[in-house]
């Protein structure tokens, strides 16, 4: 496939970060020329603000199905009565459905890559190849059974999940120990183990609220993130999602180990976690700091768009600072930071770069005067405003419409699931 955009504002995110006006020509997987170009494609697309791909680094896909399912509770209760009781129930069919209904949202608001953690990940990452989007797919490891497996198959499935996805040109297979709170020391190395072997991504919730905080460390004598890198989980493949209450010493060992924290302010706010995940000192540090949305049962939407947003505007309010966390560094966060981080050959427009990329219409009241396209992308801008998606060279949604797949379908089929869910006993 040739793609053509004319005509447009490209929003590189280059390491100059330049905005350059001009065309952007890609064939098969790869940007092959940026500038002012003539030449036939099988799709041309004009006049609109380019820019790399959203990066949404934290996300449990298939709970699109209960987006709305117990909102305004407590999290305790919230998960022990509503959450966990009715996640117990899910099948593989409801699975799929969940799924492919996350990624239509995610795709129509301007997500090409994903990193997913949940049960039944074969399921998911079928989803995610049919679907043509890039997903980071996490197995998830617990000490409990889940509703796809008795728990002392977890890590040998697991293994046979890494060697499955091997090499795949849109999936990477991912360990996904769910916690310290509900993994075992001995659970956490032998997910370092595997993550080891098969040099695969580890993918952790970390010292989300302070009640799992003081859990972990009255059970074990440790933080969450003590007994992650006491247990071999601590390094350059861990991406930590939340990190709401982690102490300065942390910050400092997560730069350290050159792991990444992965940030999810609109879930948190949601969840009324309390803890503001350090981003200041975290930048400082020069730590990765990437962005969620996590499930859509505690968000609840996939927007990245809003959690840019969110992520601006939480941490000025906090510190009764409006010049920290500016656009441009939030903007980094959701692209260029999370690729490099991902070691993945994109979250920039450039020549030779794989190309995953989002179109957004210049003509849009809530973009309009232009004084500055960066501040519109996380303050003015919403996921609905992206008109095209482009992931590994395949345009996927064109003028907001899906190429291959027929989304009435997927919707009615979700709303079957979420009945056919409600009625197991
Ligand atoms: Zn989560």
């Amino acid at each position: 496939m040739s793609i053509l955009i004319k005509n447009s504002i490209i929003v590189t995110q280059d390491r100059e970060r330049r905005i350059i006006e001009g065309d952007v020509y890609i064939e098969d997987d790869k940007i092959v020329e940026i500038g002012n170009i003539n030449i036939e494609a099988d799709y041309v697309i004009k006049n609109k603000i380019v820019l790399p791909g959203l990066i949404n680094m934290h996300t449990h896909l298939p709970m699109t199905l209960l987006r709305g399912y117990g909102d305004d509770l407590p999290l305790e209760e919230w998960l022990t009565t509503r959450i966990w009781p009715i996640e117990a129930k899910l099948k593989a069919e409801h699975i799929a459905a969940g799924t492919k209904l996350a990624f239509i949202e995610m795709i129509s608001t301007g997500t090409t890559c994903c990193n997913d953690m949940y049960f039944f990940e074969d399921v998911i990452a079928n989803e995610a190849k049919k679907m043509g989007i890039r997903c980071y797919a996490g197995f998830s490891i617990i000490d409990f059974d889940t509703p796809e497996m008795k728990r002392e198959k977890l890590i040998p499935e697991c293994e046979k999940f890494l060697k499955r996805w091997d090499n795949d040109e849109l999936i990477k297979p991912v360990v996904a120990p769910h916690s310290t709170y509900a993994c075992s020391p001995e659970t956490l190395e032998k997910t370092s183990e595997l993550s080891k072997k098969y040099r695969a991504f580890i993918h952790i919730h970390c010292s989300e609220t302070r009640h799992e905080v003081y859990d972990v460390l009255k059970k074990y004598g440790k933080r969450p993130l003590e007994q992650i890198k006491e247990y071999g989980l601590l390094n350059e493949k861990t991406m930590l999602a939340h990190c709401g209450w982690i102490t300065k010493e942390e910050v400092r060992e997560i730069a350290k180990a050159k792991a990444c924290v992965i940030h999810n302010p609109v879930s948190n706010m949601k969840l009324a976690t309390g803890g503001y995940t350090p981003l200041p000192e975290l930048m400082e540090a020069n730590a990765t700091i990437t962005l969620g949305t996590d499930g859509a049962a505690s968000n609840n939407k996939l927007d990245m768009f809003e959690t840019m947003k969110f992520t601006a505007l939480i941490h000025k309010h906090h510190r009764w600072d409006a010049s920290i966390v500016k656009a441009q560094e939030v903007l980094d966060m959701a692209t260029i930071d999370a690729a490099n981080f991902l070691k993945l050959n994109a979250g920039s427009i450039e020549v030779g770069k794989k190309a995953d990329i989002i179109c957004i219409d210049k003509n849009m009241p809530n973009l309009i005067p232009r004084h500055d396209i960066i501040s519109h992308l996380v303050y003015s801008a919403s996921g609905y405003n992206v008109s095209d998606t482009i992931i590994n060279g395949k345009l996927i949604m064109h003028e907001r419409k899906f190429l291959n797949i027929d989304v009435e379908k997927v919707y009615e089929m979700v709303e079957k699931m979420k009945e056919d869910l409600l009625n197991i006993s």
